[in-house]
């Protein structure tokens, strides 16, 4: 109910469908002279679903714009912080169900990365190798290590041949 001085009103009719509703039926608009919206809730969500439809570019040039703000990035932030458990929780699921589905191509596509690790004597390859059988991790491991052990591991297929 809204309470304009000694007025009260509780009904209204609505600018496009003409049907006489209740006031909570409106959206509430500060602008306007009695706070509400001159349409309903309901033709007003009509109005909204064609808007979109007819504006898609329009629309995606907006949010684009407004996603690069500070205001937008901020309030991102804000979320993913506010909500990291659920997040990582949510995209863990996701990443179990599409490994689950694509098992054995990636299991494949795993075994030909390894291959062509091999073979090209990759980084990673060669810090695998020297981490084999101790406590140090891959980032323990400078470039200098790395490429030293890869010229040697050159240096012993070359002799192999
Ligand atoms: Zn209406």
């Amino acid at each position: 109910m809204i309470n304009t001085g000694a007025l009260k009103i509780d009904k209204k009719v609505c600018g496009k469908c003409n049907k006489n509703k209740d006031i909570n039926l409106f959206f509430n608009r500060q602008d306007s002279k009695d706070g509400k919206n001159n349409i309903c809730k309901a033709c007003k969500k009509e109005k909204n679903i064609i808007y979109r439809k007819n504006n898609k570019e329009k629309i995606r040039l907006i949010k684009q714009k407004y996603a690069k703000t500070e205001r937008c990035k901020k309030k991102k932030r804000e979320y993913y912080y506010k909500n990291i458990e659920a997040i990582r929780e949510k995209n863990n699921i996701q990443l179990r169900i599409y490994r689950e589905k694509n098992r054995d191509q990636l299991r494949k596509a795993f075994r030909k990365r390894k291959r062509n690790y091999i073979r090209d004597l990759h980084d990673t390859y060669i810090k695998e190798l020297i981490v084999q059988g101790s406590n140090l991790r891959h980032r323990d491991i400078s470039q200098d290590i790395v490429d030293a052990k890869r010229e040697y591991l050159k240096l012993k297929r070359h002799l192999k041949k």
